[in-house]
């Protein structure tokens, strides 16, 4: 992955590092202990039990929760859920939802998303009453909800952050679905989700097909991270624009993996992101698609490789020991790792100014140069602005440009050879996401 160049020399922000340093790997792994504890969080389980079942686990989420103190807003998130396929009976689920109001008011409606799934399933997706640990899928993700709000609680951002963990995921995506479809019918802002799921055993090593490839590759350092390219309800009219800009991998998705990168570089991280140029592994799903079918911008993480002898398993037996998707074959460095990338994400996104509005290439009229324009960021820190290129059939952005406090640039070099974006900086030093240059008259 090519990384981009920095335009203007911005001073180093100290909170992205500081909040990652705060992450715990022993605190991660206890986490998932604790919630593989419950036996099991089938969303149709049992929840009057203290200590077993999915009314357990919940309570436990939000308890967690309440005692990270500083700014944190905790409440159940609950949804009445009419009888489904996977919710024959239909009935009440709870997501866990903590909310970090942002403290800038130009910024504070821009709401950031880190997401996971508390509910799990064994062999039999039906069964609310036999043991399902769900130590990886998603005990993981949640953990790492739980250490971002831990690590964040008392920041001060500019920008909203949720810390989301969701109930029945496995039976249809249904916890995320009906938050998301309430936040839009509520008109909320969400500009950015980081969904968790399946992001705590590096033990299945990563292969290339390339028979030059010396073996396989180690997955403790990476971490995959799926966006999708098309978003995944457009209308007529956007599949024709996306068509005539040629911007098949210029959603606002795609733009956030690029961040996620981004940010990985600027911080220094040896943990990285492997950006997966699709919306999720082949008969799988998650979280991030139930919040790109409601409209929003949103990523998956999860472990470079997986093995599906453990996955939605009954627990068994091997070598004397319990085997299954149980708390052994999870790290906690591993968790902690994935939940540092985001936290020092979350920081970067809330701390930016708003990705430039409008931001497009002219086309009233045939000329060999290209003039940009777009619109001001709204933050009253925003200090100017880069724009950023790259070649057509490069994946990711190639160079940039700091060309201040304006809102047009002009280059002599042609449009129809290059994708072009814009992004914000502040005078702390957060750069924003890239907005796409579309193309407009005027
Ligand atoms: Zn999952």
């Amino acid at each position: 992955m090519l990384h981009l160049l920095a335009a203007v020399v911005l001073a180093q922000p100290t909170l992205p590092a500081e909040v990652a340093r705060a992450i715990s790997a022993d605190r991660a792994k206890a986490n998932v202990e604790a919630l593989a504890a419950f036996g099991t969080r089938h969303s149709l389980s049992d929840t009057t039990s203290p200590t077993r079942g999915i009314g357990a686990a919940r309570n436990w989420l939000k308890s967690q929760m309440e005692s990270y103190r500083g700014g944190l807003q905790v409440a159940f998130d609950v949804h009445q859920i009419p009888p489904m396929q996977r919710m024959p009976q239909g009935g009440e689920i709870m997501n866990v939802v903590a909310v970090l109001p942002g403290g800038m008011p130009e910024a504070a409606e821009r709401r950031y998303y880190v997401v996971g799934h508390y509910d799990t399933i064994n062999a039999d997706r039906m069964d609310p009453t036999r043991d399902a640990p769900g130590a990886n899928d998603d005990a993981s993700g949640t953990s790492v909800v739980l250490e971002c709000a831990r690590a964040l609680a008392g920041a001060k951002l500019d920008a909203t952050v949720v810390f989301l963990c969701t109930a029945a995921e496995e039976q249809g995506l249904v916890g995320a679905k009906a938050h998301a479809d309430a936040a839009k019918a509520r008109g909320e802002l969400v500009m950015g989700v980081l969904s968790n799921d399946i992001v705590g055993d590096p033990s299945v090593n990563f292969f290339s097909p390339s028979p030059a490839a010396s073996g396989p590759r180690s997955s403790e350092q990476f971490v995959r991270l799926f966006s999708e390219g098309i978003p995944r309800n457009p209308g007529a009219e956007e599949i024709a624009e996306i068509r005539r800009l040629g911007s098949e991998s210029d959603s606002s998705s795609r733009q956030l993996a690029r961040f996620v990168a981004y940010v990985a570089t600027r911080e220094n991280m040896a943990f990285r992101p492997m950006l997966v140029f699709r919306q999720d592994r082949f008969l799988r799903g998650g979280d991030h698609s139930a919040f790109n079918e409601a409209g929003f911008t949103g990523v998956r993480f999860t472990v470079p490789a997986e093995d599906y002898t453990r996955q939605h398993a009954d627990v068994t037996e091997r070598d004397g020991e319990p085997y299954g998707d149980v708390p052994t074959f999870v790290s906690g460095e591993y968790i902690a790792n994935v939940a540092r990338l985001n936290a020092a994400t979350l920081v970067h996104l809330a701390n930016a100014p708003r990705p430039p509005a409008k931001a497009r290439m002219i086309t009233a009229q045939l000329e060999t140069g290209t003039t940009l324009r777009w619109e001001k960021s709204p933050e009253p820190d925003t200090a100017g602005y880069e724009v950023v290129w790259r070649a057509t059939t490069a994946p990711d952005w190639e160079e940039a440009i700091d060309v201040g406090d304006v809102t047009e640039w002009k280059t002599p070099a042609s449009k129809d050879n290059w994708f072009f974006g814009v992004r914000a900086y502040d005078k702390d030093g957060y750069r924003s996401p890239v907005s796409f240059a579309g193309a407009a008259a005027r």
